[in-house]
């Protein structure tokens, strides 16, 4: 099946459904992401902090698809957050995937102490983009306040910005925010993230009643129900798995349509709670491992 298309604020299509690989170690990243690509995914979301970027490259080297036929997201860390070091990053990315050109290079976290090296770092993937380095920008985990502060010193509004989403913490302020300013919401743990996601004690997204009921109502499952959630409210969205039949399960979503009021039973879910670290605590002492040159 081909996979429908988004367009982002700069023109640039992008599959409206990708493929997450945080935590997949690289031994098992070449195959998780052979899978992907072999069951019809299109775009593949990495980071440098991931550690896998290697991987990611020499898995759409072994399909044989072309290089335009997958859409290569990533990350830069915020170690190399600054004019000059997000320029190399730039370097040290693309040569881990084995690519001249990315085509989404997004900012990993906003650094609310330190707001002038994210600027910096910003500054940089715009000149990345003025020089067809890069055929679209970003950012993650990037709150209202911390946009407007982008906006101030800045000249290409973010195609994505990409932030934790599931029925358990919809961010809806967030979400409203990135729309208005025609910023694509990217949902990170789109299915709850079970392996981020909470300690347990108030269970999974994927063991949620309302969602079980809705998933049986149309034969399908929670995850597929959860990701129709997000593609239906004009999120896209990138589960990870690396179990090849979730894989091939994730991607089975564009053959059904939940109704109005499902959806609104999902975003009646919302916790309030994040799963994820709070963007406001976000520093280098704390979160500031080191990105290899290779
Ligand atoms: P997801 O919501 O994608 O959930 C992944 C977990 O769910 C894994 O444990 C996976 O297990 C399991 N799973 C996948 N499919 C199914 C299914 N159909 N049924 C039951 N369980 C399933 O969470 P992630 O946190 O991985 O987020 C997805 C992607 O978002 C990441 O890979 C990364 O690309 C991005 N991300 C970005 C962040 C950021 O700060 N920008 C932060 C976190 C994630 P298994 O693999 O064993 O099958």
């Amino acid at each position: 099946m081909s996979i429908p298309n988004v367009t982002l604020n700069n023109g640039v299509q992008m599959p409206a459904l990708g493929f997450g690989v945080f935590q997949t170690p690289p031994e098992q990243t070449i195959t998780a992401v052979g899978a992907a690509l072999s069951t019809g995914y299109r775009h593949i979301d990495t980071a440098a902090a991931y550690g896998n970027e290697r991987e990611v490259g020499e898995a759409v080297r072994r399909s044989g698809l072309a290089r335009d036929e997958v859409f290569l997201e990533t990350k830069v860390w915020i170690t190399d957050y600054g004019y000059d070091e997000t320029l190399h990053a730039f370097d040290k990315s693309a040569g881990k995937l084995g690519v001249e050109q990315i085509d989404l290079l997004i900012l990993h976290q906003a650094l609310p102490g330190e707001f002038e090296l994210t600027t910096q770092a910003y500054k940089a993937l715009e000149k990345l983009l003025a020089d067809g380095r890069v055929r679209a920008i970003g950012v993650s985990n990037f709150m209202p306040g911390h946009l407007d502060r982008l906006f101030a010193r800045t000249e290409i509004v973010p195609a994505v910005n990409q932030i934790e989403v599931h029925p358990y913490f919809r961010q809806p302020e967030v979400l409203q925010y990135d729309s208005a300013n025609g910023i694509l919401n990217q949902a990170w743990s789109p299915i709850g993230g079970i392996t981020f996601y909470r300690d347990g004690s108030e269970g999974s997204t994927l063991e949620d009643p309302v969602i079980r009921g809705i998933a049986s109502a149309h034969g399908r499952t929670p995850a597929q129900v959860m990701l129709r959630w997000h593609l239906q409210q004009g999120r896209q969205a990138i589960p990870k798995s690396v179990t090849p039949s979730r894989i091939t399960e994730n991607f089975d979503v564009f053959g059904f349509e939940l109704t109005t009021e499902e959806l609104a039973a999902i975003d009646a879910l919302d916790t309030g709670v994040r799963g994820g670290p709070e963007p406001a605590a976000i520093t280098r002492e704390n979160f500031g491992a080191e990105i290899p040159e290779a």
